[in-house]
């Protein structure tokens, strides 16, 4: 089965960079399946292909497969697709080969990782089971342009049919590392067949490679039951994950329905109007970066990018990112910051990533501080340990500030209901003995230093109605 990848970026060859393979040489691997092979058929400036190659042994299967009973079809196990049709094999062999590029790691063209590429995807032997329609269903709602031609069952004896098999090109401009985990979800759930390695930790790797846009692709469910095939209750637990993992999801949806969902952020800032908090707490946050003198600032759930135009102008700040999980609300964010119309100095500083704070991200690393402004409240509570290794284990920024509501300052809202929390997305809403315990435990336990502090107006009884940590990694 092959899968070959094709771009026109300048310099092309950037792509073996990417890929993590000398384009002048073959790249074999061996697999429990067969051997995988990456190699370049075409390398130029102008273009470049990459070829994933995979050679499937069929019996070298069924050798290895566990509790196949005798009854199975048996001539089914020797004679069937596997050698030739792209299925989950293709995903297992891209993760085993292209893993890395995959992960969004380049370590010579770093800076290349997150730009978006001109890209062609060729699959000669693709079954889509679900025809042309489905193909364009799960492929065109991620911007690809799908060119697709079905295969006959047998060229020599026309009337039998078309197979279920098409010769596909798939064309789209995005980051390298994003379009595979596309193709890496979407091939086995097209093919539809029984794969050999569903398991338990097959929830974690769809969630892996889907979480940056799974959560809102249009055929989400049926992707994941696909994915998951044979196993209810992994794909109701996958759902459920990434349902209510993306504080943005239903936001996003509703706005890409075009129906007009009051956006919870603006009924957070109406509430908090009157105290004009939001400014307080940029100004906090940003007292922070200068006592710190951080020169280097990740903001992590930057949502329309308030805190990074707040930080923008500040001298001592030389590099600035901008990370979310909601792709529209960096849009929002670029828009806000207007970049086009600012100073050359000042757009070289500001880069911007599409991620996710529940799963290890390399590019996270290397930063002075990392800030999380009103973002932990938006993830189960359950998924606050994950954030925690995320931000404080593998990033392991020099400091890490963390704003959150104080909720018993809620009754000082007269607009709002007792019980009710801020903002309809929010998960939970922590008193200050809450938040406290829970920094002081991840303090401990990554070997961080943290202090407290109110933002806005205390009032005696009930707090600040903000409340902050600010982590230092002690030596
Ligand atoms: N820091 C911003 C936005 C706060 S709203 C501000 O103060 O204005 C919370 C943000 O967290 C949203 O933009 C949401 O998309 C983002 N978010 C929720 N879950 C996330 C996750 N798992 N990974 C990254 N960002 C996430």
């Amino acid at each position: 089965m092959l899968l070959a990848i094709t771009t026109t970026h300048r310099p092309a060859t950037d792509l073996g960079y990417l890929l993590h393979k000398h384009p002048e040489r073959v790249h074999s691997r061996r697999q429990s399946y067969g051997v995988a092979h990456v190699f370049f058929p075409e390398v130029s400036e102008e273009r470049c292909t990459a070829a994933l190659f995979v050679e499937v042994d069929p019996v070298g299967l069924v050798r290895d497969r566990k509790g196949t009973s005798a009854s199975a079809a048996l001539m089914d196990q020797y004679v069937n697709d596997r050698p030739y049709a792209a299925s989950s094999l293709l995903s297992a062999a891209m993760a085993d080969t292209l893993g890395s590029a995959m992960g969004g790691r380049s370590a010579d063209r770093p800076e290349l990782v997150g730009v978006p590429l001109p890209l062609v995807f060729s699959l000669p032997t693709l079954p889509c089971r679900g025809g042309e329609r489905l193909l364009r269903a799960l492929f065109e709602p991620l911007g690809y342009e799908v060119d697709a031609r079905q295969l006959p069952l047998d060229e020599r004896s026309p009337s039998w049919g078309a197979s279920p098999y098409f010769s596909v090109q798939l064309r789209t401009t995005a980051p390298l590392h994003l379009a595979l985990t596309h193709l890496y979800v979407l091939i086995p759930v097209l093919d539809n067949s029984k794969h050999y390695w569903v398991g338990e930790d097959e929830v974690d790797k769809l969630l892996a490679r889907g979480e940056p846009w799974l959560g809102t692709h249009p055929q989400r469910d049926l992707i994941v039951r696909r994915y998951l095939k044979h196993r209810r209750s992994l794909a109701d637990l996958a759902i459920d994950r990434l349902v209510v993992s993306d504080g943005s999801t239903a936001e996003d949806a509703a706005t890409a329905d075009g129906t007009d969902a009051p956006r919870g952020d603006e009924q957070e800032h109406r509430l908090e109007r009157s105290l004009s908090l939001n400014e307080r707490r940029l100004e906090a946050v940003a007292a922070v970066v200068e006592s710190l003198q951080a020169s280097s600032v990740i903001d992590l759930g930057c949502g329309e990018g308030r805190l990074l135009k707040q930080l923008l102008p500040m001298k001592g700040v030389v590099r600035l990112t901008g990370m979310d999980v909601s792709h529209r609300s960096l849009q929002l964010a670029r828009e806000r910051l207007n970049l086009d119309r600012q100073p050359q100095m000042l757009q070289d500083k500001l880069s911007w990533l599409h991620s996710s704070l529940v799963y290890r991200d390399a590019r996270f690393a290397g930063y002075d501080l990392a800030t999380l402004v009103e973002v932990i409240e938006h993830l189960d509570e359950p998924r606050l340990g994950m954030l925690s290794r995320v931000v404080f284990e593998f990033a392991r920024p020099k400091a890490v500030v963390v704003t959150t509501p104080n909720v018993d300052y809620n009754a000082r809202f007269p607009a709002l209901p007792a019980g009710r929390m801020r903002h309809p997305d929010h998960r939970f809403e922590w008193t200050r003995p809450q938040f406290q315990a829970w920094a002081q435990q991840q303090a401990d336990r990554f070997g961080y230093a943290v202090r407290f502090e109110g933002i806005g107006d205390a009032d005696a009884h009930l707090g600040a109605p903000t409340q902050m940590a600010v982590f230092t990694l002690q030596p």
